[in-house]
């Protein structure tokens, strides 16, 4: 019988770890999320349902580890040159199950590939943090506080912008930065995370590279105030919220990598950001499949299963069709991650610009597919009890985030025609 595992993936270069990475994680999330998936859109404040399912996959398992080193207590896949499609691999299992779920634990990674990746190791901070998440059984998350409420897309639109909007500011007050500003949206903000990698400028109004920083910040320090998490159309166990940071002091050394280096890795961060993006339209739309193939066989029309009669089998193939494209695009923009030597740096403007073209096809797709779906299904497709329409509302979100379809069109044309305004 056909299923999700025969949609292509690039066999030559899959992480050797792929296997047992893959297997565990599905074995995870058919046994600690799918059954209990379609109460989440209740549980979006209090994740009383959702927290047991992240505690087991992160804490006991111990995929908080991910990318610290390991002689830390990590799983070393900053190192390694297969963390791109190994978090791929992950990534797309978990939101196989649920896509909200698979930002909150991307996420959580999120900031501390600034320090643990190589070549831009910074084993000070590395050994500062890895306690938090590699001692520990419980959940840990950590997020990524860039977007602000005079627009996140501007702070994101490096090229061009370079942190001009910023309104964050980090002073240096002897051998501590304080940190000002307001942050809106981060994933895993509202009260779930422990660690924040902080988007700051040290000048206002600059566009000097020197002057964005990103600086880490636990949660727990004074003048740190998180908001209660927004009610979002889907992806309840991704926690979104406000943050205020008022005087709060850190240390000096707290600072990612310095002038210019943080600039330039953040860049990267973008890179990754836009192709676990992938990851997680993919994974929803290997579900879509399975669902869709599972009603098309048992609903009947004229008294043929739905999938013999012509018209729907042509929407079913494009459907398929698409969703082969895509991952199949997503592993080889991961691979592209693992392999700088070959694609060059994932903090430059080919790659940033690149990622975000696959990101920007494989959200229209995975919107249009669930779509069609829906389409297919009539009325049944948006009854909750199908899980369908829940792959729907969250593929759509995934569509908004990382300055949204505008900025990543900006990105890709402006790399690949020169241009040199937008
Ligand atoms: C579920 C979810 C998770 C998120 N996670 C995070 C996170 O982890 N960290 C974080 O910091 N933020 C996060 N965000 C915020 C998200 O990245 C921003 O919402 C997004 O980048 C857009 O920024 P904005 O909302 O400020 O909109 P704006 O930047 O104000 O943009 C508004 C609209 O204008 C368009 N636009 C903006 N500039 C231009 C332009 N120059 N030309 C043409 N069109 C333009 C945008 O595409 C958008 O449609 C998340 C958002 C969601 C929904």
């Amino acid at each position: 019988m056909r299923s999700i595992d025969d949609f292509t993936r690039p066999l030559e270069y899959l992480s050797p770890l792929d296997g047992y990475l893959g297997e565990i994680t599905r074995a995870w999330a058919e046994r600690e999320v799918m059954p209990l998936r379609r109460g989440f859109d209740e549980d979006w404040e209090d994740h009383e349902t959702i927290e047991p399912a992240f505690k087991s996959l992160m804490g006991e398992l111990g995929f908080q580890r991910f990318f610290f080193p390991e002689d830390m207590g990590g799983f070393g896949m900053g190192h390694s040159d297969y963390g791109g499609v190994g978090g791929f691999r992950v990534c797309e299992e978990i939101s196989r199950a649920d896509s909200a779920m698979g930002v909150a634990f991307a996420v959580m990674h999120w900031p501390l590939l600034m320090i643990c990746k190589e070549p831009h190791v910074n084993r000070r901070l590395c050994a500062e943090f890895a306690p938090m998440f590699c001692q520990t059984e419980e959940p840990v998350f950590a997020a990524n506080a860039m977007t602000e409420p005079q627009g996140g897309s501007d702070i994101e639109n490096l090229d061009l912008l370079k942190g001009s909007t910023i309104q964050t500011t980090a002073t240096l007050d002897g051998d501590q930065w304080v940190i000002n500003g307001h942050k809106l949206w981060p994933t895993n903000s509202g009260g779930a995370a422990k660690l924040f990698g902080v988007v700051c400028t040290t000048k206002p109004g600059s566009s000097d590279p020197d002057d964005f920083a990103f600086i880490f910040c636990p949660a727990d320090l004074p003048g740190v105030t998180q908001g209660k998490p927004y009610q979002k159309a889907g992806m309840a166990a991704d926690k979104n919220s406000d943050i205020w940071f008022d005087n709060v002091r850190v240390p000096v050394w707290y600072r990612a990598h310095g002038p210019g280096l943080d600039f330039l890795y953040f860049k990267e961060m973008v890179s990754w950001g836009n192709v676990l993006s992938l990851a997680f339209a993919s994974g929803a739309m290997l579900n879509i499949f399975e669902l869709l193939k599972e009603f098309c066989e048992e609903t009947t029309f004229r008294g043929k299963p739905l999938k013999e009669n012509d018209d729907v089998a042509g929407v079913l193939a494009d459907i398929a069709r698409d969703i082969e494209i895509t991952r199949i695009v997503g592993y080889q923009s991961a691979r592209m991650l693992d392999r700088p030597d070959l694609y060059g740096d994932n903090w430059s403007d080919e790659i940033v610009a690149k990622c975000r073209a696959y990101k920007c096809f494989a959200c229209d797709k995975a919107v249009e597919i669930s779509g069609k779906a829906l389409d297919i299904m009539g009325p049944r497709g948006s009854d909750r009890a199908r899980d369908i329409e829940k792959h729907w509302r969250d593929l759509k979100i995934v569509q908004l985030w990382l300055g949204g379809k505008q900025l990543a069109q900006m990105e890709v044309a402006r790399w690949f025609y020169e241009c040199e305004t937008l």
